[in-house]
């Protein structure tokens, strides 16, 4: 087709290729052309840089040269999936009428095209395109402009899974919650793209914000869209949301709508998740501790990758929303750990269950690409498997004394239609091709017609067989065969020199008749052979319209059990993370936390999950475990704070993370790296640790660290836990000292917070003395021959020292500057630093005032400034002055 056009003038095919275009900015538009997506102009360059492919030319448009490149249609998936993960997005555009059609119209016609899909970040449902760990969400932002202040809410979906939840949200928290779901592709309206106050948001984003026409967020409409997509007169049975979650929600759905063009996804109802319910984890903690991506991007060395030993990818996906989700409710906590007790109590059942779910298929993604009508065979293949290896494991899970969560998902397995499961097992053969245009997928017996037609198919074949021996035999040609091409359809062939004996006879001459001449050989055909072939033809089609159409009605019957197969998936996924989670525990010696609603942070024998794991792989000697008590000392009503010194690569950093993570696992609901620990719900989890530059945009490490540390110290609330590392480090000693002097000073008194700070400034040590709920601990090391050995053991108390020199020293710094090192350090401990902390001491009633002061500015102007502003100097006599003066005094 391509070179026919191409024969033809191009003009009027470039014409339809630009109006499309037009209408699909922003993406690359894939252009059908035979085998082929082709792309041009800016497209073509980009993507072959992209996919390393060549760039040709093809044809002139405006006097210059059209770059072109292609992606054969066949291998089009792998091809995506690399444009897709480079972040760009593609508008599919295929041949929507025969060529035949076109040509009636006229020699130049073109053929009808229209774009049938936009792939986007967000959108995509291909095996091939997806993580099986991860769900792909494309989330939705919208704000109401409302009477007090604007109202945000977000709606996220992952049509590969069905999954559709909303939630309120407001600015100061907005990035934590973008990122604490972690959407693949994020839409908003472009006017609020260029808010400036929202910008640093996007920043961070980067190419997952994508900014939409603002009508596709129009909160008025957006009542209607929803119940338009499910086929409902009311949002009544969903629940209420709010204005903002019903524009978010409506967008994404719109957006869906967009981009699959025809098709609807099987979407669950909007489920709306409540800030409240989750540990408010801020962006800058969620990247330091390093849960499901490390600072540098990769999966190995983090937290998830630590604690997963899911078999399923549903189970996979799940550990990880709960893990970037941790709850803040007791009681849903404690069902999860409930399971996991359950499980541990029963290892053979545990392990059981584990063998079960090894079969289990991605079924909600299979469903998804069926009801999408992107299915195969092999997804009918993957529901039929996911519902046996559900019914195994219902199996073995059928007991009398399930703890809850358990004893839910197995009622959700039992209610999986085991009508599909005998109906699909029937119906589909052993093994099942990719396509269903392919044919073979039904299982012989499966239907009779179809068993007939296939047996006069391979009869046929065997009529032919028997044929080639009989002309062979006729004609003495031994050489004789029966062929068959895709142009000729079966014909016989003999070699050139053979040729003239066929045709010798009168009876030859009657009946070979010539269809072709090759160089080496002649091709003939005759009417029996053109029969058979007729047969045969038709039988194929018979079978493949027999099987297209069982195809289309167990897609049917599968579809209309779209939801309980997706709570079975569910509740498999449930199985599996509190079975992988309980042999997570019984590998690591993981023990069950308290949770509870109080203030406690006990921890006797922590451990860092991931560094403990590290240490054994290496084999370089065992973990310490370390305990942390943050707990309210003395029957008071707030928890502790704990001033952390000791030496660089003394474990400081390491013990300040494992108790954050330590709470970040027990609220996900699992056992936690310690012996024992009894943890009060944690609202908000805050750190500030290791010092990240972020240049890219101008800022330095120093305002980097201030930045989220005021972030901390305006936010952090009396249920929080707090985790600082060496807070003023950089900036000069004295300023640093301060400013961490006065951080301590304000959580102690005006966030009232649990936390650990960690210091290199000694001097605050003596803070301990005035501020009650603060204490010292230290990292202990021995020094021995003039080396420091590290103990990484916390007690309570000071360091005395940094030993930084020592460090330096094992660094493999110079002798000479380490020795010169030591003097200077000898001079100025001597003469600068006669212990200015304890002149410091004296002065904490700054600080209260200085907060008393903040707090008389929240109620209002004093008398006092209210007759300061009524006083105007320039009217005033000297003597009038010195009055007015004394009369303010007087009102102190
Ligand atoms: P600091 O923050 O005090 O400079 P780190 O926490 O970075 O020290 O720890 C330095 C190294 O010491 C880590 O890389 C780790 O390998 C080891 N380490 C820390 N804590 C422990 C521990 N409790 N048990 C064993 N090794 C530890």
């Amino acid at each position: 087709l391509a070179s026919e056009e191409s024969r033809a003038s191009a003009t009027p095919m470039m014409e339809q290729y630009i109006e499309i275009k037009a209408n699909n900015p922003g993406s690359l538009l894939f252009y059908r052309m035979g085998d082929f997506y082709e792309l041009f102009f800016e497209d073509a360059v980009d993507a072959s840089r992209a996919l390393g492919i060549t760039l040709t030319k093809r044809g002139q448009h405006l006097g210059r040269e059209i770059p072109m490149c292609g992606v054969p249609v066949h291998a089009a998936d792998d091809y995506l999936q690399k444009l897709i993960s480079l972040g760009f997005r593609v508008a599919v555009c295929e041949q929507v009428e025969d060529p035949a059609e076109a040509k009636k119209r006229g020699s130049k016609s073109v053929v009808k095209r229209d774009v049938v899909r936009l792939v986007t970040p967000g959108t995509i449902t291909e095996e091939k395109l997806l993580s099986p760990f991860e769900s792909n969400y494309l989330m939705a932002l919208a704000r109401i402009k409302g009477a007090a202040e604007p109202l945000l809410a977000l709606a996220w979906i992952d049509i590969s899974t069905g999954v559709f939840r909303l939630a309120e949200t407001d600015q100061s928290r907005l990035l934590a919650d973008i990122l604490r779901i972690d959407p693949r592709e994020l839409i908003l309206p472009d006017t609020m793209f260029h808010d400036a106050e929202l910008k640093p948001v996007f920043d961070v984003l980067g190419k997952v914000a994508v900014p939409q026409p603002s009508v596709l967020f129009d909160s008025a409409s957006a009542e209607g869209r929803i119940t338009r997509y499910f086929g409902v007169g009311t949002l009544d049975g969903f629940g209420n949301f709010s204005r903002a979650e019903l524009a978010a929600a409506a967008a994404a759905v719109a957006y869906v709508e967009k981009t699959q063009i025809a098709e609807r996804p099987p979407l669950g109802r909007p489920e709306r998740e409540s800030g409240a319910s989750t540990l408010f984890i801020d962006p800058a903690t969620r990247g330091n501790l390093e849960l499901t991506k490390t600072l540098s991007g990769e999966r190995e060395g983090t937290l998830l990758k630590a604690i997963d030993r899911t078999v399923t990818g549903g189970g996979a996906r799940l550990l990880a929303e709960r893990l970037m989700s941790p709850l803040t409710d007791p009681d849903r906590i404690n069902r999860r750990l409930d399971s996991i007790s359950f499980l541990l109590e029963e290892p053979t059942l545990c392990s059981e269950l584990r063998s079960g779910l090894k079969h289990v298929p991605d079924m909600p993604r299979a469903l998804s690409r069926l009801v999408l009508d992107r299915g195969g065979p092999r997804d009918l293949g993957s529901i039929l498997q996911g519902l046996e290896a559900a019914r195994g494991v219902a199996a073995f899970l059928d007991k009398a004394m399930l703890p809850e969560e358990l004893g839910q998902a197995l009622d959700d397995l039992k209610a999986l239609p085991l009508h599909l499961e005998s109906m699909l097992g029937n119906m589909l053969a052993r093994e099942l091709p990719l396509l269903k245009r392919d044919g073979g997928f039904l299982a012989d017996g499966a239907h009779s017609d179809l068993d007939e037609v296939r047996a006069l198919r391979d009869q046929s074949r065997r009529v032919i067989a028997a044929l080639q021996l009989q002309y062979a035999e006729e004609t003495g040609i031994k050489s004789l065969k029966i062929k068959h091409n895709n142009v000729l359809g079966y014909f016989i062939e003999v070699t050139a020199g053979n040729s003239g004996t066929m045709t010798d006879t009168p009876e030859g001459k009657a009946r070979f008749i010539h269809r072709q001449t090759m160089a080496s050989a002649m091709r003939f055909t005759t009417t029996e052979l053109a029969d058979l072939e007729s047969r045969i033809a038709n039988a194929a089609d018979k079978a493949l319209t027999i099987e297209l159409e069982a195809f289309d009605s167990m897609v049917a019957a599968v579809t209309s059990e779209a939801e309980t197969i997706k709570a079975g998936a569910r509740a498999l996924a449930v199985i599996d993370v509190a079975a992988a989670l309980a042999m997570l525990a019984d590998e690591w010696s993981y023990r069950r936390p308290t949770v509870d609603d109080s203030r406690m942070f006990a921890i006797e024998g922590g451990r860092h999950p991931v560094v403990e794991q590290a240490l054994r792989r290496q084999s370089v000697g065992p973990f310490i475990a370390n305990d942390c008590d943050l707990s309210p000392h003395n029957g008071g009503e707030f928890g502790a704070l704990w001033l952390l010194t000791g030496p660089n690569m003394g474990g400081k950093s390491t013990f300040l993370r494992q108790n954050a993570l330590i709470a970040i696992l027990a609220q996900m609901g699992s056992f936690v790296p310690a012996v024992s620990a009894h943890i009060g719900i944690v609202d908000r989890l805050f750190s500030r640790v290791g010092a990240s530059d972020d240049l890219a945009r101008g800022r330095s490490t120093f305002m980097v660290e201030m930045v989220e540390t005021a972030a901390i110290l305006n936010q952090a609330s009396d249920r929080s836990l707090v985790i600082l590392d060496e807070i003023g480090r950089g900036t000069a000693t004295f300023d640093g000292l301060s400013i961490a002097w006065a951080a301590v000073e304000h959580l102690h008194e005006a966030n009232r917070c649990r936390g650990l700070f960690a210091t290199h400034f000694h001097e605050l040590t003596v803070l301990s003395e005035k501020l009650n709920r603060l204490s010292n601990a230290t990292m202990r090391v021995k020094e021995w021959d003039g080396e420091v050995i590290f103990l990484h053991e916390v007690g309570p108390g000071a360091a005395d020292r940094s030993y930084g020199i020592q460090v330096a020293r094992l660094a493999g710094l110079p002798d000479s500057v380490v020795a010169r090192a030591r003097d200077v350090l000898t001079k100025l401990e001597d003469s600068d630093r006669k212990n200015p902390a304890s002149q410091l001491i004296d002065d904490l009633p700054l600080f209260q005032v200085a907060v008393r002061r903040e707090e008389a500015k929240r109620a209002g102007p004093s008398k006092v400034e209210d007759a300061l502003r009524a006083i105007n100097p320039d009217d005033m006599t000297p003597r009038e002055a010195l009055d007015a003066l004394y009369a303010l005094k007087k009102q102190l």
